[in-house]
């Protein structure tokens, strides 16, 4: 990677997001107090019963939505966004919808609503991966990926006009 790409990335994604990288990992079972969201074996998911004399800490997903800082961003724009707006919103939704429900660190961590884009944050970069497709697979248009070096971040640019 040369100076210029070097420079370009560090303008996408702030440079304390490497703590969010080795974020809590905790040795035994724990429960995050905020989402619910259960650890166990190095995985996170969801559980409809967990031991009750388990560990409470802050998952990774809720760290980074208390600081507001993503994992992924997904920038949309063009035309088409202008007059699909909800329908586009809607995909996105339910997008992260399936994806919570298996993974469950992967979330939505805000959407920005400009006057010709839109810019929407997750907690992971499947999240975002599976946006950008989705958003192809649904409307087409171009999508672009940009990955980070240790890929532990990404930014998905989507366009239709
Ligand atoms: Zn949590």
């Amino acid at each position: 990677m040369n100076n210029f790409q070097q420079s370009q990335k560090s303008k996408i994604f702030k440079p304390n997001f490497e703590r969010h990288d080795q974020a809590q990992r905790p040795h035994h079972a724990a429960l995050c107090m905020h989402c619910g969201a259960f650890y166990q074996a190095g995985h996170w998911s969801w559980q409809d019963q967990v031991p009750l004399q388990v560990e409470r800490i802050t998952c990774p997903a809720c760290q980074r939505i208390a600081d507001d800082e993503p994992a992924g961003v997904v920038h949309l724009s063009g035309g088409f966004l202008r007059s699909h707006q909800d329908e586009v919103l809607n995909l996105i939704r339910h997008t992260e919808q399936h994806e919570k429900a298996e993974h469950a660190l992967e979330r939505i961590l805000k959407v920005h609503n400009f006057d010709d884009h839109m810019e929407v944050t997750t907690t992971g970069i499947h999240l975002a991966n599976r946006i950008g497709h989705a958003l192809n697979a649904a409307y087409k248009g171009r999508s672009q990926y940009h990955y980070s070096d240790n890929d532990t971040r990404v930014s998905v640019n989507w366009q239709r006009d």
